[in-house]
């Protein structure tokens, strides 16, 4: 038997509950898929937050088993990349959302949706960077390839900070070298994100409004956004010429408010980042750097720990903005 966090649609809304599903359903659901996992780390991201509160129509059909990332070790394996022992990592490919997920014992999944564990990171690592973590490296990567390098002068903003993809790209960048402007909305965490590396602390209220000109004097050398919405129409028009912003997430709002003016006049760029789809060679970098790039001190003060039983709390409370950094379950 396996125990899960099985959700089920009510006439009421969606309900949550812990139960011992047998094996064999795993392989119903996924019968062609390759390989076994035994789950030892899950985690809690936003979207978990929106999936176990059936918000988005991100899931479409019930009963489902949310947990959109996972680590542990092959337990069966039809596929010739993976073997019985190997430690392996999956984030995306829907998993969690069209496929069942990692808030339970095992999972099923195809096994080219799996990474090996990165050289330099335990499972428990691997699971306190987890699709947030991973998603704020690939935003790192797509800056740089755009031309962003280091430089003394220069701040680099991050939003929604003190969350989990902000809280990695916060460490991440200080750690290599840029001058990081971190925006959050919660005073109490000021201290944290000084830890992390932010230089320089900004409240969420100052960026939250829009402005009255579509321009402001230009600012930031490049942004990494994890909270679209009004602020994101802010941040469009107070970049400097010829940046960029990695748009990567919607904690404040799918809707932005902008005019096509920072495009034009100051060629900024808005850089769409997807971790979902993202390919495999991409995705091999992406944690390479990150068992390399995020400092495992800063990491471990990032990461809460909590256990299945939590998640149905949690997965409010990461909606509602209060929970810090990122949170790591032990299965
Ligand atoms: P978290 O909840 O951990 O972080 C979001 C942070 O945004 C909060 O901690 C808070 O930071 C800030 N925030 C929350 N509500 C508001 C608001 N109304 N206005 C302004 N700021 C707000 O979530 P994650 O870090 O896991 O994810 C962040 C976003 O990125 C989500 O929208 C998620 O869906 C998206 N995402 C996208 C991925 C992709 O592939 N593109 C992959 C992973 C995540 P503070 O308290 O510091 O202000």
């Amino acid at each position: 038997m396996v125990k899960a966090l099985v959700l089920h649609e009510r006439d009421e809304g969606i309900e949550q509950a812990f139960e011992d599903l047998d094996e064999s359903r795993l392989k119903e659901r996924l019968p062609d898929g390759d390989v076994t996992v035994r789950v030892q780390y899950t985690t809690l991201n936003y979207k978990d937050g929106m999936v176990l509160n059936g918000l988005g129509r991100l899931v479409r059909s019930y009963p489902h088993i949310p947990g959109i990332d996972f680590a542990g070790e092959v337990e069966e394996s039809d596929n010739p990349d993976y073997k019985p022992g190997d430690k392996v990592v999956l984030t995306g490919w829907r998993v969690g959302e069209a496929h069942w997920g990692g808030y339970a014992e095992k999972a099923r999944v195809k096994g080219k949706w799996l990474v090996p564990l990165p050289d330099g990171l335990t499972a428990q690592r691997a699971m306190a960077l987890g699709t947030a973590g991973f998603t704020a490296m690939l935003a790192v990567m797509a800056l740089e390839e755009h031309g962003l390098k280091p430089a003394k002068d220069e701040q680099v903003l991050v939003t929604g900070a003190a969350g989990g993809v902000g809280s990695v790209a916060t460490a991440v960048l200080a750690n290599l070298g840029y001058n990081v402007a971190a925006v959050t909305g919660r005073a109490e965490t000021h201290d944290y994100l000084r830890d992390l590396g932010a230089t320089e602390i900004i409240d969420r209220a100052e960026l939250n409004e829009p402005s009255k000109k579509p321009l402001e004097a230009e600012r930031w050398a490049a942004c990494v956004d994890a909270v679209g919405g009004a602020m994101l129409g802010r941040v469009l028009g107070q970049m400097a010429y010829g940046r960029a912003v990695a748009a990567v997430g919607l904690a404040g709002g799918p809707e932005v408010k902008t005019t096509v003016l920072p495009f034009l006049l100051r060629g900024v760029n808005l850089l769409g980042i997807d971790s979902v789809m993202c390919p495999t060679d991409r995705r091999l970098t992406a944690w390479k750097r990150l068992a390399k790039e995020m400092p495992q001190d800063k990491l471990d003060e990032a990461t809460q720990t909590a256990k299945l039983e939590d998640l149905p709390r949690l997965g409010k409370e990461i909606l509602e903005g209060k929970v810090r950094g990122r949170t790591v379950v032990e299965v």
